[in-house]
């Protein structure tokens, strides 16, 4: 084993350790930018509003009276006869207490 010397293993670390750094580079680059963009990602539920409108009220914080289905009747119903849609009484979304939106829960959780 006089041919091998310390040098020459020395060398051989050295250029296995360039190849496993050339060719495990862009993997490494890959991981940390996979994870930054897993911890700098974006909520998927509320898209970073930490909010989520209310599916109740769309948003809007009340509800007109008369039911899911007699809002749209109702509001054709006026809107046929020129009048404004704010004729028919709103009421405050109980859903949301007129606020017309939540807080994101998956956000929530995170700052809590
Ligand atoms: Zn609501
Ligand atoms: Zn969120």
């Amino acid at each position: 084993m006089e041919s091998v010397t310390a040098s020459e293993l020395a060398g051989f670390a050295v250029g296995a350790l360039l190849v496993w750094a050339t060719i495990s580079a862009p993997r490494i680059d890959a991981f940390i930018s996979s994870s930054q963009r897993r911890s700098l990602g974006m909520c998927k539920r509320c898209g970073d509003l930490r909010m989520i409108a209310c599916s109740k009220c769309k948003g809007v914080g009340s509800t007109k009276s008369g039911g899911l289905f007699g809002v749209n009747i109702l509001a054709d119903f006026y809107e046929s006869f020129g009048k404004d849609e704010s004729n028919a009484p709103s009421i405050p979304c109980t859903r949301c207490n007129a606020k017309g939106r939540f807080q994101c829960p998956d956000c929530c959780s995170q700052m809590s």
